[in-house]
């Protein structure tokens, strides 16, 4: 099944993110993973891809799975940064053979030591989705920063990029992850404003280690709210009672996403089924819409 197809709809949707161990590593802990999220019946679940190459093979392998043992639709994530177009176009053909129709089109972070962009590399998200779009028949998503993207100085930018992006044949976007729903909110009248009518799925990460996510904020320009700053500071050095503090935060904000009219919620799950299913339990009603 298509993501957009799902998007298109008012109703609530969960998806979840997996990503693949790395080369070498033990496959059946990622099975024991995807089959404990595919029991919380999320309606996609989102499969990482190494941005050097290294995990792409089991990229698609995990989306594969996905979608043939657990029977939900899969969105493959695919990089292009460190790829060739005639990489890129052997792995669209090993997807359409098979059956992955879902791909969250990236370029990827620039590698340190590389000399890109050689000529035969791609330079931006877009040039990769027009491929995509020109080999099949996929449904492609796109990513956004709501704060803005790194490497861009100006949030004007990004957008005008951003809606250039979305017009080489985006489907829909999906949400850098953001800890203050009024960014989010500001970032959907910029890009309402820009006439980029795509669905845009919001990227809530559950946070259970304050030092992991500070340092993940401070690479991706994500700011940190007083309000969660306090309570990372607070139990930083308190395990259990950050992963407690992790789960009512998102929660909270999903449930005030929700209720402003953003239906569709991306969880990065961090392999982390025990979260995942933790947050899904808070919200069981909400996102089943229930009648209570
Ligand atoms: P682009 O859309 O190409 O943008 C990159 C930069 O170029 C931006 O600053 C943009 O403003 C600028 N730009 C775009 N077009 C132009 C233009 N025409 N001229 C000048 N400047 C331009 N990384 C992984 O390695 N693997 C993953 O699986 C992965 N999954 C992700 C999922 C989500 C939801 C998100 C939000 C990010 C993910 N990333 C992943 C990280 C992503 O690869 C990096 O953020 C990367 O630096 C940018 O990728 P992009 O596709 O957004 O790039």
């Amino acid at each position: 099944m298509k993501i957009k197809e799902l998007l298109q709809s008012d109703r609530v949707t969960v998806s979840c993110e997996i990503f693949p161990p790395k080369a070498g590593a033990d496959i059946s802990r990622i099975d024991a993973i995807v089959q404990k999220i595919a029991a919380l019946h999320p309606n996609f679940i989102s499969v990482t891809y190494g941005a050097g190459g290294s995990t792409s093979k089991r990229t698609l392998e995990i989306a594969t799975k996905i979608q043939n043992t657990y029977h939900i639709p899969a969105l493959a994530h695919l990089t292009c940064v460190s790829s060739t177009k005639e990489d890129i176009s052997s792995m669209l053909d090993k997807m359409k053979e098979n059956g992955i129709e879902n791909i969250l089109a990236l370029r990827g972070d620039i590698p340190q030591d590389s000399d890109f962009p050689s000529p035969v590399q791609y330079h931006y998200a877009s040039e990769l989705i027009q491929d995509i779009k020109a080999q099949g028949d996929f449904c492609i998503g796109g990513a956004c920063y709501p704060e803005g993207h790194v490497e861009c100085e100006h949030k004007e930018d990004d957008i005008d990029f951003l809606k250039r992006k979305v017009d080489c044949g985006c489907d829909f976007l999906t949400t850098q992850m953001f800890f203050d729903n009024n960014v989010l909110y500001h970032f959907l009248y910029r890009v309402l404003s820009k006439k980029i009518n795509v669905p845009i799925v919001a990227g809530v990460m559950p946070v259970i280690n304050s030092r992991q996510i500070k340092r993940s904020c401070e690479l991706s320009g994500t700011a940190l709210p007083p309000r969660f700053k306090a309570i990372a500071d607070k139990f930083s050095d308190k395990p259990k009672a950050m992963k407690q503090a992790g789960i009512a935060y998102a929660t909270e904000q999903i449930i005030d996403l929700i209720s402003n009219g953003v239906n569709h919620i991306h969880l990065y799950t961090m392999n982390n089924p025990e979260i995942a299913a933790e947050i899904m339990g808070n919200l069981s009603a909400i996102i089943r819409d229930e009648e209570v």
